[in-house]
């Protein structure tokens, strides 16, 4: 294993995880100088560099230990894996609640789906033909894998393929292009991915460092503070209704003994549905505000 006295993450350089990731580490209070060719961020409050690159190139940079972290899809640090002899060389640290999508099999619209069988001699086009290759030996399937670099979703209009395998977030571009998802292969997001074996060194003390600062970040961005009033009756419901069934602080109102006021931490998002729900039950003045920084 290398030695360096530095930390050196890998970070998506234009794409749909670049700025998301940026984000969380300035968040974690990282804050980076970057080089005159843009590939380079040297870390300027903690020991702490970005190499700027593809995605692709991610999975490769952390297996070679040119870098020791690496801000990366699931479904591109998989598809690497299974593309090598043996064991996996890396570790998923940390989901990271971003860059959310699903790597699916997509059929012509009008077509029915029956089952994995079906796909028994079609063609499928797709940018992952290791994650495809292994779903279909483990599901018995004999197809054949069209490996593609890009465009997948026309494939099927170009005649080069009868269907495809590919990354789905919200249906619309196979909507647009008249395919339907059948079934998912992989749910994926960015990940904080690592080697199988971490560091000894100081990167180490490093990696713990910034894995603890990522988890309080993390748990912030999906905390949310609710205030609320309510008849007392009406407490129970209200709070199983609550993401996450926080433990609220519950006080008295002046003047009203059957009603409450409520506070609560709750850990996940507040949809409009779940008020419309606490509101059914009898809350009232309902007040949901994000939460900035916590120290329990
Ligand atoms: P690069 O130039 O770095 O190779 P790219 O075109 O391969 O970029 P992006 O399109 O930016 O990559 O996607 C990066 C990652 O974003 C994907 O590997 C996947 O994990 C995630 N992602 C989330 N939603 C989608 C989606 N709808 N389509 C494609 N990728 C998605
Ligand atoms: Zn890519």
């Amino acid at each position: 294993m290398t030695t360096r006295d530095r930390l050196r993450i890998a970070v998506q350089k234009n794409g749909r995880l670049a700025e998301p990731s940026l984000d969380l580490l300035t968040r974690c209070g990282l804050k980076f100088r970057q080089s005159r060719d843009k590939l380079f961020c040297f870390g300027e409050s903690m020991p702490i560099d970005l190499l700027l690159v593809r995605d692709d190139d991610i999975p490769g940079l952390i297996a070679d230990g040119v870098c020791d972290l690496g801000f990366v899809g699931r479904n591109v640090l998989t598809e690497d894996a299974l593309g090598r002899e043996g064991e996996s060389p890396f570790q998923e640290l940390r989901p990271l609640g971003f860059g959310g999508c699903r790597l699916s099999i997509a059929l012509p619209q009008e077509t029915e789906w029956s089952g994995p069988q079906q796909l028994a001699g079609m063609r499928i086009a797709t940018t992952y033909p290791h994650l495809l290759g292994d779903w279909l030996r483990t599901n018995s399937v004999n197809a054949s894998i069209v490996t593609l670099s890009g465009s997948v979703e026309i494939a099927p209009r170009l005649g080069t393929a009868d269907l495809i395998c590919d990354l789905v977030s919200s249906g619309a571009t196979l909507a647009a292009n008249q395919l339907k998802e059948a079934v998912i292969l992989q749910r994926s997001e960015a990940v904080l991915a690592s080697s199988a074996e971490l560091p000894s060194d100081e990167r180490g003390d490093l990696i713990e460092l910034l894995l603890r600062r990522l988890d309080s970040v993390v748990n912030v961005r999906e905390s949310r503070l609710v205030m609320l009033q309510a008849p007392r009756s009406a407490l129970d419901i209200i709070v199983d209704l609550l993401p996450g069934k926080p433990q609220p602080t519950v006080t008295s109102i002046e003047g009203s003994p059957d009603d409450i006021s409520l506070q609560a931490v709750c850990n996940g998002s507040v949809s409009w549905q779940d008020l419309e729900q606490m509101k059914r039950a009898g809350a009232r003045s309902m007040l949901v505000l994000p939460v900035e920084k916590m120290l329990a």
